[in-house]
């Protein structure tokens, strides 16, 4: 399996559609990470801040009340009980990492939320990197609590004020100021989406997460699971959890985009958009007749996003993988759900998944489920509160 081919793509998908300038910072990553991923005293060191830093394994918990309540067997993979509060920091401490072994000094990065923007600025403190995130006006209205969070973290948030103020332009903003500092400055993205490596790099370095939790389901249930199910966003923890089972023909994946407000409302770019180029990649992109990029809508603020990695574009047009898309109230559903039954708060991403598992469970009574519970919900509290109150 070569997943993605020397070009960098994922069948059709993916490639690298950047210009020249850019294309040579591409060239000098993939290198870097190529050497990186043979190097043994990397991967000791990532391994060591994975596991004392971050607090990996993270358990495979048996939901017996969940499960008891549907009527299907379902494990939850707790990347929501890591360091800062989801499956973000696998990824940023890798890239980190990398960034230390080319001997860069400053990393930059994108956010919308601001999600991806504390695991970065945390990850850059403790490798004493500079850091300067790039944010768009509006989400910095937003999400005022993540920016003083980075800010208590030792980093700079530049504000983008071009286009709609938001995480495409920041993301714009990220790149032009990589090409211009290049030479000390490393991008650390934050999901598989982006111009070849980024999809790559970012999936092995999630890829942690289905290599624990096939080990863990093997030893506790003796067998392979019959489904794995997570949020798909930009698309990160749903690949990091797929891709150690993609050979496994008979384990299959579901991946659960957010429906927003319903159709045409919302950002589920598989289910609804159609094949584009965004940020240097190809892949599926929510876009208008004229090919400019819908603005979308999500209650969860990490789903938020117009367009998907390009392997998710693979494996949908392969049949490798189902998509399906929950709205926000259902989400809001399994996000009371899961508390309710199991006294976990889930992060309004993957509670998109578990809202998903009673339409699962209505047509496959017994079956054997993992399901990627991405973060927790302690950021979500005050619009859960807000969305209640209505
Ligand atoms: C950012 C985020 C996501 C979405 O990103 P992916 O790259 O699709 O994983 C999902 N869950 C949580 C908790 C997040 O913070």
């Amino acid at each position: 399996m070569n997943l993605p081919d020397k070009r960098g793509y994922f069948g059709e998908f993916g490639g690298k559609f950047v210009p020249e300038t850019l294309y040579l910072c591409l060239e000098e990553l993939e290198a870097a990470y190529l050497d990186a991923k043979k190097n043994k005293e990397f991967i000791n060191e990532l391994n060591y801040y994975l596991k004392e830093y971050a607090g990996r394994p993270t358990p495979l918990y048996f939901a017996k009340n969940l499960s008891k309540y549907l009527g299907i067997k379902v494990y939850l993979k707790r990347e929501d009980l890591l360091h800062t509060g989801a499956h973000k920091i696998n990824n940023s401490l890798g890239q980190a990492l990398l960034a230390k072994f080319m001997g860069k000094k400053r990393i930059i990065a994108e956010t919308g939320a601001g999600q991806h923007g504390v695991s970065a600025a945390t990850v850059a403190r403790l490798f004493g990197l500079k850091c300067d995130i790039y944010m768009g006006e509006e989400d910095i209205k937003r999400q005022k609590m993540n920016v003083f969070r980075i800010k208590v973290l030792g980093a700079n948030v530049i504000p983008v004020k071009s286009g709609t103020k938001t995480l495409k332009d920041a993301c714009s903003e990220a790149i032009r100021d990589w090409v211009t500092n290049v030479k000390n400055t490393y991008y650390l993205l934050g999901s598989v989406i982006g111009p070849h490596p980024y999809p790559m790099i970012v999936r092995d370095f999630q890829s942690v997460i289905g290599r624990e939790a096939k080990k863990q389901i093997l030893k506790k249930e003796k067998r392979l699971p019959d489904y794995l199910v997570a949020c798909v966003g930009g698309g990160s923890n749903s690949l990091g959890l797929f891709y150690p089972f993609y050979k496994q023909k008979t384990v299959k994946f579901i991946g659960v985009e957010a429906g927003g407000l319903g159709k045409n409302y919302g950002a589920s770019s598989l289910l609804e958009g159609k094949i584009g180029i965004l940020h240097g990649t190809k892949s599926f992109v929510l876009q208008d007749d004229f090919g400019q990029i819908k603005n979308t809508h999500s209650v969860a603020a990490g789903l938020d996003y117009p367009g998907v990695g390009p392997e998710h574009a693979f494996y949908k047009i392969t049949g490798r993988a189902n998509y399906v898309s929950v709205k926000d109230n259902q989400a809001i559903e399994g996000f009371n759900l899961l508390s309710k039954l199991e006294g976990i708060i889930p992060a309004l991403e993957p509670s998109h998944a578990i809202y998903y598992l009673k339409e699962l469970a209505k047509r496959q009574k017994n079956s054997l489920v993992i399901v990627c519970l991405s973060g927790r919900g302690d950021k979500d509290l005050e619009i859960v509160q807000k969305y209640t109150k209505k």
